[in-house]
C-alpha cells in the first residue's frame, strides 16, 4: 500500500468509528439557534469550541462584533508546503414566528427517516461540520502532512455582513492561504468555481404631481420609473467575457445547472440577469404619483465587472431627465481557475465512492468563497443538496451530509500530501 493509501484507510475507518458523534456534533450545532439578522452566533460558537475543547485543540475567537465571532484554528504539517483554508459560516437564515410550513421544529436538529430537520440543516451547518471534522481529523495526521491547514467558521454571512470573513479577510492575512474548500450547499454533482455578482441599483423618477383627472398638466413619476425599469431589460442581453479555459468550463456545466437548478439555469449564467425587487410609489388611484423608487437586482455573469455595466445604467437613466440612481449593494462576481488540482482532487475521491463526476460550474447565489477570490486565491465549494433552503423544513440528506464530509477530509488530506514545488 502506499502512503496515500494508508492515510485513506485511516482515514475512512476514522470516519466510521464517529459517525454517531459526526452525526451529534450536526444536531448539536443545530439547536443552538443563530438566526441572522440578527446575526447573534454565541449559542452555535460555543458548539464549535467546545468539540475542539473536547479534541484538545487550541483556536482563537477573533470578534470584532461581540455577538458575532470567528473562530479561527491552524496548524502545521511535518514540513513546508501549501496552505488549505477550510470555511464556513455559523450563522443561518431567520424563520418567521409563525413557523409557516415547518413541520419539524426549526431549532430542533430532529431526525426522521434519514434526514435531519432545521434551519441551516442544509445552509449551512453540514458545510461547517465538515470543515471542524476535516481539521480534527488530519490534526491527528499532521505528521504525514505538508504545509499547513486553517480552519475558519464565520458569523455575518447570510447578510454579506462586514463581521465575518470579510473582517478576517481583511485584517487576518493569514487565514489567506494557497487554496480555499467551502461546504455551502449547491450538490454533490456540482464543484463551484465561481459565483455571479449581484448589483443592486435604487432609482427615484420624481414629477410634479395632480389630481388623476389632470394628465395634462404632468407626467407621472411612477410610469417614468416603468419606463426606465422597461429600458433595464435591455442590460440582460450582455454577456461576460470570460478567460478561454473559465468560458470553456461554463459551457461545459451548463447541462449540469440545468439538472440541478431547472432548466434556463445554464443559459443565464453567462449574461446580466434583471429582477425588480421593490417597487414604491403613488398614494392612491385617483393621484398622479411625484415620487417612484425601484431597486433593480442586476447579477453579472463572470468575466464581467461593475465597471462595465454602470456607464450602460447611466445611459438609460440618462433617457428621463430627472432620474436619479445610485448603487446600493452588491459585489463583484468572482471565479477562478476550473481546472485547478483541487477540482481534480474532489472530482477523484467523488468518484472513489461510486458516484458520478461532478462538474466544475458557476453558483448563480453568492458565498464567502468569492472573498478569498477576490483575494486571488483559488476557491471551491463542495456541498450537499439545497433542500428547503431559505424555506421551510430545511433538511439534509444524512449520507449525503457524510458523503460530504468524507469527501472534504480526504481532498484535504491529498492536498496536503504534497510538499511544495513536487
Ligand atoms: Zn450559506
Amino acid at each position: 500500500m502506499t502512503a496515500h493509501d494508508d492515510n485513506r484507510a485511516e482515514i475512512l475507518g476514522w470516519l466510521d468509528d464517529e459517525r454517531d458523534n459526526i452525526i451529534n456534533l450536526l444536531k448539536t450545532f443545530l439547536r443552538a439557534p443563530s438566526p441572522n439578522p440578527p446575526g447573534n452566533t454565541l449559542a452555535a460558537a460555543q458548539v464549535v469550541r467546545d468539540y475542539l475543547d473536547a479534541a484538545g485543540l487550541d483556536y482563537r475567537v477573533i470578534d470584532p462584533h461581540p455577538e458575532m465571532p470567528n473562530i479561527v484554528a491552524t496548524f502545521e504539517g511535518s514540513s513546508a508546503g501549501r496552505h488549505l483554508v477550510l470555511n464556513g459560516h455559523m450563522d443561518v437564515f431567520p424563520v418567521p414566528e409563525s413557523k409557516a410550513g415547518w413541520t419539524h421544529e426549526p431549532w430542533g436538529g430532529e431526525e426522521k427517516d434519514g434526514r435531519i430537520y432545521g434551519r441551516g440543516a442544509c445552509d449551512m451547518k453540514p458545510g461547517t461540520t465538515a470543515s471542524i471534522i476535516t481539521y480534527c481529523l488530519l490534526h491527528r495526521l499532521r505528521d504525514r502532512l505538508h504545509g499547513r491547514l486553517t480552519l475558519t467558521c464565520v458569523s455575518d454571512e447570510e447578510t454579506f455582513g462586514p463581521w465575518g470573513a470579510r473582517y478576517l479577510m481583511e485584517h487576518h492575512p493569514e487565514v489567506h492561504g494557497d487554496c480555499l474548500l467551502n461546504g455551502e450547499p449547491g450538490g454533490p454533482e456540482s464543484i463551484r468555481f465561481g459565483e455571479r455578482g449581484p448589483l443592486w441599483v435604487e432609482f427615484t423618477a420624481r414629477a410634479t404631481g395632480a389630481h388623476g383627472a389632470y394628465v395634462h398638466i404632468t407626467e407621472s413619476a411612477t410610469k417614468i420609473a416603468m419606463n426606465v425599469a422597461r429600458d433595464l431589460e435591455e442590460l440582460t442581453t450582455l454577456e461576460g467575457a470570460p478567460p478561454h479555459n473559465v468560458a470553456s468550463a461554463v459551457d461545459a456545466g451548463r447541462k449540469t445547472m440545468d439538472s440541478m437548478m431547472g432548466d434556463g439555469a445554464g443559459d443565464l449564467v453567462s449574461r446580466v440577469t434583471l429582477n425588480i425587487g421593490l417597487i414604491k410609489g403613488g398614494e392612491k388611484a385617483n393621484m398622479i404619483p411625484s415620487e417612484c423608487s425601484f431597486t433593480a437586482d442586476l447579477r453579472l455573469p463572470v468575466g464581467m465587472s461593475k465597471s462595465d455595466l454602470l456607464p450602460k445604467i447611466e445611459d438609460i437613466a440618462a433617457r428621463y431627465p430627472g432620474v436619479e440612481w445610485k448603487v446600493v449593494g452588491g459585489d463583484e462576481p468572482s471565479w477562478c481557475d476550473p481546472y485547478h488540482e483541487m477540482v481534480g482532487i474532489l472530482q477523484n475521491n467523488v468518484e472513489a465512492f461510486g458516484r458520478p463526476r461532478p462538474t466544475p460550474i458557476v453558483s448563480l447565489g453568492g458565498t464567502d468563497a468569492r472573498l478569498w477570490r477576490h483575494h486571488g486565491v483559488p476557491a471551491y465549494v463542495y456541498g450537499p443538496y439545497p433542500y428547503g433552503m431559505g424555506s421551510h423544513d430545511e433538511n439534509v440528506d444524512i449520507e449525503e451530509f457524510l458523503h460530504i464530509v468524507r469527501t472534504h477530509v480526504l481532498s484535504a488530506c491529498d492536498y496536503l500530501s504534497r510538499p511544495k514545488d513536487s
